[in-house]
């Protein structure tokens, strides 16, 4: 059939309703709003800083692997319980290393208690979610990395807001710890016996709020401490899944990082037509471009890249599309990547649908019998709007915040 017979639903036309420049194009924000900083942190620093940091506190520097054992390891704020440090003074040196940053305003849970999202306010009132999910054999935590986004994407309900700033790398860190501190309460559902002391979170998905390459040092030192084995929480690089809408400068440069995180491309269409309508810095680094970088990230790390892919009805849908989103990806070779469309989940405010069953069996059909494996991505947390795309502030949030 000719392909200009298909009905093609415009993202222009239909639902934007983020902030928009003078010429009526979505704002891109990519500096941050200058606010207050957050307290510096133990996550903040290198180990080599903490020591330097312990020190300056009056306190020998073998102080500074205590507490990253406490905070780490047994997921431990609390000074009480820090029996190996000296009385005197233990207050004011946990004040000063391990300030809370996180406090937690409310937390919402579905699927019979195996998934979790949690609303935390931060020292200036800025609010961000994380959501927190047991799947068998693994628990993956879904973090933050900025308080809103300013990406602008309009199908993404953490646009409408717009970046109110980014999180500091002890912020990111600190979701972590926090979601490790409530699987050993055994507060995280689907558990199989009553020992959660050696449960912690396995995966990290850097799919919650903001555009982590938009905030590329915090981000990069979050990870760095995630992964770091002898100071900080020994995590595999691996189960780490850093998203971009597709930065491309950003994308070259963690590509020469010695940190092998599996890397995710928040594609959404093959042609610079549609793209540059539905993820608006597609303006400044094209579909090429993004999909070069991407598969230079294969190239240097043997990653296998994954491209997510939210399928919208009549927009984004079209068999044509998933045979041009095939053909794009072989030409930069076989076996490098994988396709996850993910059925788009409903945003306040929003006109679009996700694709019918039967389109998105035919889009994965087509990419499949092309040799690239494709899977739908299975979504969590729909009901309690913990699902992707789906974090954004509300006002009953922010009245809630009031009260926390
Ligand atoms: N800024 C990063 C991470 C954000 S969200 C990025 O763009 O990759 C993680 C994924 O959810 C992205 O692929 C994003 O495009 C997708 N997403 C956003 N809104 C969605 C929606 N309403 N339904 C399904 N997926 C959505």
């Amino acid at each position: 059939m000719d392909p200009s017979r298909i009905r093609q639903v415009k993202p222009r036309t239909e639902g934007w309703n983020q902030r928009k420049d003078a010429e009526g194009r979505p704002l891109l924000q990519f500096a941050s709003p200058k606010r207050g900083k957050p307290p510096v942190h133990l996550a903040d620093l290198t180990p080599e800083e903490r020591v330097a940091k312990v020190k300056e506190l009056g306190l020998p520097g073998f102080r500074a692997k205590q507490l990253e054992k406490h905070y780490f390891e047994h997921r431990t704020r609390d000074p009480e319980r820090m029996t190996d440090l000296p009385k005197e003074g233990r207050a004011e040196l946990v004040a000063g290393m391990l300030p809370d940053l996180l406090t937690e305003v409310r937390r919402l849970t579905t699927d019979g208690g195996d998934t979790i999202k949690f609303l935390w306010k931060l020292h200036d009132g800025a609010l961000v979610e994380s959501v927190l999910m047991r799947y068998p054999g693994r628990i993956t935590l879904c973090v933050s990395s900025q308080a809103g986004c300013g990406m602008n994407c309009p199908f993404c309900a953490t646009g409408q807001n717009g970046l109110t700033r980014n999180m500091s790398a002890a912020e990111i860190v600190d979701q972590v710890v926090r979601a490790n501190e409530v699987i050993e309460a055994g507060e995280l559902g689907g558990k199989r016996d009553d020992d959660h002391s050696a449960e912690r979170v396995s995966n990290i998905v850097f799919m919650g709020m903001g555009e982590p390459l938009a905030n590329y040092k915090r981000v990069m030192q979050a990870v760095r401490t995630m992964v770091d084995k002898k100071n900080g929480l020994g995590m595999s690089a691996r189960g780490i899944t850093v998203s971009t809408v597709g930065l491309a400068p950003a994308i070259r440069k963690l590509t020469d990082e010695d940190l092998p995180v599996t890397f995710a491309l928040s594609l959404h269409a093959p042609d610079d037509e549609l793209r540059d309508e539905m993820i608006p810095v597609n303006d400044r680094w094209k579909v090429d471009e993004v999909l070069d970088a991407a598969r230079g990230y294969y190239e240097k790390t043997g990653r296998r890249v994954s491209i997510e892919y939210a399928l919208i009805k009549d927009m984004n849908d079209h068999p044509w599309r998933a045979d041009m989103l095939a053909d794009k990806l072989l030409a930069r070779g076989k076996g490098w990547v994988h396709v996850n469309p993910i059925p788009l989940n409903p945003t306040p405010g929003s006109v679009w649908d996700a694709s019918t069953p039967a389109a998105q069996r035919e889009f994965v059909r087509i990419l499949n019998d092309r040799g690239i494996p494709t899977t739908i991505r299975d979504t969590r947390g729909k009901e309690i709007d913990g699902a992707c795309g789906q974090l954004v502030v509300t006002e009953e949030d922010e009245r809630a915040a009031v009260s926390a």
